[in-house]
């Protein structure tokens, strides 16, 4: 297991607005990034925007890093991920002096969570290859990613023994599903919320994705049970995050309710940036790493003043810093439709090189 990714060296950047973040409330957010490259763009836009709405409201923030996908997390990138948010004028409250809770260094608590679930019959282990549960779906729908996973493939409803079945399993154990609870007569959905953007959403994740997967082969957490179960434990009632990840609130819930947690967090998805082609920001359009922006001399406040032009905060281009982003920060003002970074907006940002 991979142990402190984030060196103890990094600034305490508490003194920037008091402490605790000048908390003036109960309300707590989170910080979530994955260590999997370098921000982009993009990312930079959602904490900002995560960051100045806790900064207005007095919220409380919570940094960690989730790096449960071994295959995607890349070494190094945690420590530079965070030291681009404080490059930025980014600052949080917890677990104090400018450090992060990891989510690898401490798998006991999703554990818990596992034996519980299992053992009231929430969860059951699945050996199912990908190919076998695609297989079992008639007509995968158009499009889609991952094919839901069929309701007549889940076991008889049983009690188990998270550990017994895992060391029967042998090394890494086995995958483990989340058994999707029977709706009440009449009632449509699985999960319903109030999105501050998207609004209603009321999902039918039976159908969407099924029984989905709650721990991994490698003898992981899944990232929807890793985040249900630190947003908990951290107390997080404030989740803020790219509308990529709308879906998996319904999931989130899900647990929450199973696992008897509460109190559920509201949210907040916020559309993702996109590139002019309309696709979602990557590779393809040219380098949009805020690393790669500051190496060419590109200073924070330039950074910052786009993105604010993106939420709609200033009328044209200019440089702001990151106070100023708190004070002119309005989630009114932000387009409710994907944000589109332009040859104009990197032009300009270029300009400020050195
Ligand atoms: N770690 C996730 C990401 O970087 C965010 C998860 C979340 O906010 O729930 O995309």
């Amino acid at each position: 297991m991979q142990q402190c990714i984030v060196p103890a060296i990094m600034l305490a950047n508490l003194e920037h607005h008091g402490l605790p973040g000048g908390a003036t409330s109960a309300e707590v957010t989170r910080l979530a990034p994955s260590p999997t490259g370098a921000l982009h763009l993009g990312n930079a836009r959602t904490f900002l925007a995560n960051w100045a709405m806790a900064r207005r409201s007095g919220w409380r923030i919570v940094m960690r890093i989730e790096d449960l996908d071994t295959t995607r997390t890349k070494p190094g990138a945690a420590a530079e991920i965070l030291s681009t948010l404080r490059w930025l004028g980014i600052d949080w409250d917890l677990p104090g002096r400018g450090g992060a809770y990891v989510q690898s260094h401490d798998l006991e608590p999703y554990r818990a969570a596992m034996r519980r679930l299992a053992a009231g019959g929430g969860a059951y282990p699945c050996a199912l290859t990908r190919t076998q549960v695609e297989q079992a779906v008639s007509a995968p729908q158009e499009g889609a990613h991952d094919v839901p996973f069929s309701r007549h493939l889940r076991p008889e409803p049983r009690e188990y023994d998270f550990d017994a079945v895992q060391g029967e399993a042998g090394p890494g154990g086995t995958n483990w599903r989340f058994a999707i609870p029977d709706r009440a007569p009449g009632v449509s959905f699985d999960a319903a919320f109030d999105d501050a953007i998207a609004g209603v959403q009321r999902l039918d994740l039976a159908q969407s994705v099924g029984d989905f997967v709650l721990w991994t082969k490698r003898d992981q957490p899944s990232y929807q049970l890793a985040v249900a179960v630190d947003d908990h434990r951290h107390g997080v009632t404030r989740v803020v995050r790219g509308d990529d990840l709308l879906d998996s609130a319904g999931r989130q819930l899900l647990l929450y309710r199973a696992l008897g947690m509460g109190p559920e967090p509201s949210y907040t998805h916020l559309p993702l940036v996109l590139g002019a082609d309309g696709r979602r920001l990557a590779k393809r359009h040219g380098d949009t790493r805020v690393e790669s922006y500051r190496a060419l001399g590109v200073p924070a406040e330039a950074l910052v003043g786009l993105i604010a032009f993106w939420g709609g905060l200033v009328n044209e281009r200019r440089a702001v810093g990151s106070t100023e982003f708190i004070d002119l920060f309005d989630l009114s003002r932000l387009p409710r439709t994907p944000v589109h970074f332009t040859p104009e907006d990197d032009q300009w940002l270029r300009s400020f090189a050195r």
